[in-house]
Order: C-alpha cells, then sequence, then structure tokens
C-alpha cells in the first residue's frame, strides 16, 4: 500500500510542494500516518498573495456567511470527533480520550466564533465638541500569520483561525513540522466548508525556514504565534522591527500550592494531571508542586501511591494513563533534565527511567523530584514533559513568594479549604490563569486564555477577548 500524499492548501487548491516528510507515530515509529509536503518559498508567497487578494471581498463580506461556515466547519469537526481524536493521539501521542476531547474543543471553539461574528460590536459616544457624533467601530486586520505548536495540533489552529476568520481577517497557517495531521485535516473541512478560496490558506514546512518566510513577509499584517520563549522572542523582535502587530503565548513554568489545610486526595489527584497527563506536554502543566510542611509527609506516600499505578503506553490503547513522548528529540531533553535534577542535588523519588512497550516508541516513566529549591534548573526553565519537582515551603507566604519567583506566569494552582487563603492566592498569584482546587491545566473555550511576564506577550487570546488582536479599532467623527 502507498503512504498517502498530503499537500498545501493555496487559494483554494491542493499545491504540492518541494518534498515530503512522514508524519510518525510516536507510540510506534513504525507506523507512518502519512507524508506531508514542504512548501517552497513560492508556495508561501502564492500563499500570501491568495490572502491579500482575497481580503477586499472577505472583510466587508456578511456576517450571515461567516457565521454559516465556522458554523459548519464547527459541526463538522464534532461529527468527526473521534476520528479527528484518534488522529491527533496517532500523531502527537495523547491518550484517544485527550484527543477526542482537544478535537471537541476545536468544533466549540468554530461555533463559539461563528456567534461571534454577529455579536461584534461598537460604540457611540457624544462628542466635547457640539454637534459632532463619535463611532468607535473594530475592522478586520488584514492578512495574519498563524504559528502553532505540536502540543495541541487541532484546538490551537482552531483557536487562532476561527476568530481571525470570524472577525474578517485572512489567514495563512503554518503548523508545526511534528504535527500536520491534524491541521491538514482541518484545512480539509474548511476547504468544503463554503469559505472563498485565499481566505484560509495552510503552508506546512518547518519553522526555521517557512515560518521565519511568513514572519518576514511583507504581505503579512501581523503575526498570531504559539510555542517556546526562545522563538516567540524572537518574531516579536523580527515583528517590532517591520511594525507588524504580534500576540504571542508561550511557555510556562506553572506552580500548584498544596496547603496544610488541602483535602488530601484531592490535591494528589490535581497534582498527578496537572504535571503528568498528556505527558506534561502543556503549557499550563504544573512542574512545581510546593506543599507546606504539615501536609508534606501523608502527601509525598500519597503521590508515589498514585504514580505507581499510572499506566504508561500506546496513546490508542484503552485504559492508559499517559501516552508517549511526542519525539525523540523532546524524549532527549527530559532525559536531560533528569539528570541535570540529579546533578544539582535534587531527589529522584520516581520515575524519569526510559520504558520499553510492545511496539518501539517514545516511553517514559513521569519524574518526580523532592529535595528541591527554587535556585535549581528544573524549578526554573520549562522542560515540557513529565517531569515534576517538590519545593517543600514552612507556611501559606513562602508557598505564594515560590510560586510568584519564576519568569513565566501562564497559569498557577492552588489546593486549600481555606477561603481566606484561596482568596488571597487569587489576587496575588502572578499569572494569567489562577486555579482554586483544579489542575491548573484544563481551560474552557469561550473565556480569555493567556500569562504574564515571560509566557504571554500582546492581547490575549480566546473567548471574546480575542477581538483585540484580530480586530482594529476605527474612531469616526461626524457632523451632525
Ligand atoms: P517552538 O519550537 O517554538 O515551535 C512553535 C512553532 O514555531 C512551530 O510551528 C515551529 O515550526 C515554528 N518555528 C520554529 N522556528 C521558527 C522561526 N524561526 N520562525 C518562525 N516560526 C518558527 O515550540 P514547540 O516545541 O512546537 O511547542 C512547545 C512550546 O509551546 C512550549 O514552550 C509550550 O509551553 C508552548 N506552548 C504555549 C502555549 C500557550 O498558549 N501559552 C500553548 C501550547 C504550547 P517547527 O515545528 O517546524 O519547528
Amino acid at each position: 500500500m502507498t503512504t498517502p500524499q498530503h499537500d498545501n492548501y493555496i487559494n483554494g487548491q491542493w499545491v504540492a510542494g518541494d518534498k515530503y516528510s512522514p508524519n510518525v507515530n510516536p507510540s510506534n515509529t513504525a507506523d507512518v500516518l502519512g507524508l506531508y509536503t514542504q512548501a517552497s518559498a513560492e508556495q508561501l508567497d502564492q500563499a500570501v498573495q491568495a490572502a491579500r487578494a482575497a481580503f477586499p471581498a472577505w472583510s466587508v463580506s456578511g456576517i450571515q456567511a461567516r457565521a454559516d461556515a465556522l458554523d459548519k466547519i464547527g459541526n463538522e469537526i464534532l461529527a468527526r470527533r473521534e476520528e479527528l481524536g484518534t488522529l491527533l493521539a496517532r500523531e502527537e501521542g495523547k491518550t484517544r480520550p485527550e484527543g477526542i476531547g482537544e478535537a471537541a474543543r476545536a468544533g466549540n471553539i468554530f461555533k463559539f466564533f461563528a456567534g461571534e461574528c454577529l455579536r461584534l460590536a461598537g460604540e457611540t459616544l457624544a462628542s466635547v465638541r457640539p454637534g459632532i457624533g463619535i463611532e468607535v467601530t473594530r475592522e478586520p486586520l488584514g492578512v495574519i500569520g498563524l504559528i502553532t505548536p505540536w502540543n495541541f495540533p487541532i484546538a490551537i489552529p482552531a483557536w487562532k483561525v476561527a476568530p481571525a476568520l470570524a472577525y474578517g481577517n485572512c489567514v495563512v497557517l503554518k503548523p508545526a513540522d511534528l504535527v500536520p495531521g491534524c491541521a491538514w485535516a482541518l484545512a480539509d473541512i474548511i476547504s468544503r466548508s463554503g469559505i472563498p478560496a485565499g481566505v484560509f490558506n495552510l503552508v506546512m514546512g518547518r519553522g526555521s525556514v517557512v515560518g521565519d518566510a511568513l514572519v518576514n513577509h511583507a504581505g503579512i499584517d501581523a503575526i498570531s504565534f504559539t510555542g517556546s520563549q526562545s522563538v516567540g522572542g524572537r518574531i516579536a523582535q523580527q515583528c517590532a522591527a517591520n511594525l507588524k502587530k504580534v500576540q504571542l503565548e508561550m511557555g510556562g513554568k506553572n506552580p500548584q500550592v498544596v496547603l496544610d489545610d488541602a483535602d488530601l486526595g484531592q490535591a494528589v489527584e490535581l497534582c498527578v494531571q496537572s504535571a503528568f497527563f498528556s505527558t506534561g506536554q502543556r503549557c499550563t502543566a504544573s512542574s512545581r508542586l510546593i506543599v507546606t510542611e504539615g501536609i508534606y509527609p501523608k502527601f509525598i506516600e500519597a503521590m508515589q501511591a498514585r504514580m505507581a499505578a499510572l499506566k504508561v503506553g500506546d496513546a490508542l490503547q484503552a485504559g492508559i494513563d499517559i501516552g508517549p513522548v511526542s519525539s525523540q528529540s523532546q524524549l532527549a531533553q527530559d532525559a536531560d533534565y533528569v539528570s541535570i535534577g540529579q546533578q544539582e542535588g535534587g531527589t529522584l523519588l520516581m520515575g524519569g527511567e526510559r520504558l520499553s512497550r510492545d511496539a518501539d516508541g517514545f516511553y517514559m516513566a513521569p519524574a518526580l523530584f523532592t529535595d528541591t529549591t527554587m535556585d535549581m534548573r528544573i524549578n526554573r526553565e520549562e522542560v515540557f514533559g513529565p517531569v515534576a519537582s517538590i519545593i517543600r515551603v514552612k507556611d501559606y507566604e513562602a508557598a505564594l513568594a515560590v510560586a510568584n519567583d519564576t519568569p513565566f506566569g501562564l497559569s498557577a494552582g492552588i489546593a486549600t479549604t481555606s477561603l481566606k487563603y484561596a482568596t488571597h492566592f487569587k489576587r496575588h498569584s502572578q499569572a494569567g490563569m489562577v486555579m482554586v482546587n483544579l489542575p491548573t491545566a484544563g481551560v474552557d473555550y469561550h473565556v480569555p486564555f493567556g500569562g504574564r511576564k515571560g509566557s504571554s506577550y500582546g492581547p490575549r487570546e480566546q473567548g471574546r477577548y480575542a477581538q483585540e488582536f484580530f480586530t482594529t479599532v476605527k474612531t469616526a467623527y461626524t457632523l451632525a
């Protein structure tokens, strides 16, 4: 049987690129999902030109037509959530239930923004000069480059494409090279939605080539990026040099505080979920478990028991809690950090070793460190794998100080039965999202998403707050 080939989607056509790369299943490296093309420089240019040509009509198109198209896309994703979730689990390594959940989220995002097409509002104000009226309206930005990471292969493309199109922009999407399958499936669904040629374009390929060319293309008005801090920082500089609007969602080193008065069972469950589910490969994963000393011995014991019961295996196998690491290079990075943690003086309580399963995949036992301090690299740098450390502290005040002692600020959680501490933490956590008795990862699709400090730059994504980035404001004065 020949391996299926997947092309770029440019100006309403499927177009073969220069060459093809295999999309490999991280649970079983003998399983190749398909061959995915790499866009050439000319194709990237064609995609941008097609989007520019489509923009004048699309930017003033009827909001009912836009809403209908987005709703249709959302409906198809939801109807095919099991199939798309399976594809996602096969290409990225999330468990199949997690993959189906992510696909459903993508579908719901499109349906939410179908509604947003109809809800975009402006305001009218009186002028300080008599006889003049003022209208403040929001208009589309133009042609937007969307660059997405590998860890949410369908949800993140969805949460950028849907608002961009809803508010009348045209887009060129460059998904992560590791996981082009879900973005290609999304493009296939969009191609049948009635959206005019050129409004949505997909260019696959490497970030250093296609991504870089997209950021620097003169026909691109703005960039919405999700990925690492190192790449994001560079993109911000390039956009600033060319006066392009930019939005960056980047990494995290998210704290999960556990206080003496926490419900122990609940605290352990949410720590295990936050730190290790989705193989710890979520920007909102908590990798620093900050535990006060009264509950510390019981917490360690309960964590060990819970972690011992976790099943690591093939993402498509029923009953698996944690799939493989996404790639060989990510596995090597995770293993490096386990060594670094040990060299720095942390105690590796359990896990951290490579696991073998029936098929050849990138399996790793979730790793938990104790006896760690905030000067250690494992507590300052994003590992982006199933590696977490426990930091023992005296009391709530010390826990809050440690939680905020990080260059990142995406998500932060607290496990407590105290209203006083929960309220104080919500107010004083230096993170964009705060969770009380909930995992740091796992958010709704209709409310803003994003962080502070080194985790985010520019306006928030998702919910109606998405309009801050995906529209530009006009103030019009009329003499009556
Ligand atoms: P990454 O290496 O920064 O890549 C992100 C995207 O940028 C990919 O499409 C990549 O293409 C592209 N890229 C790489 N170099 C580029 C360049 N020079 N110019 C333009 N584009 C370039 O991140 P990742 O490893 O895919 O994803 C993991 C990171 O994403 C973690 O740090 C995680 O915390 C973060 N993340 C953040 C959020 C959030 O909302 N805050 C959500 C999810 C993930 P290639 O794939 O071809 O390299």
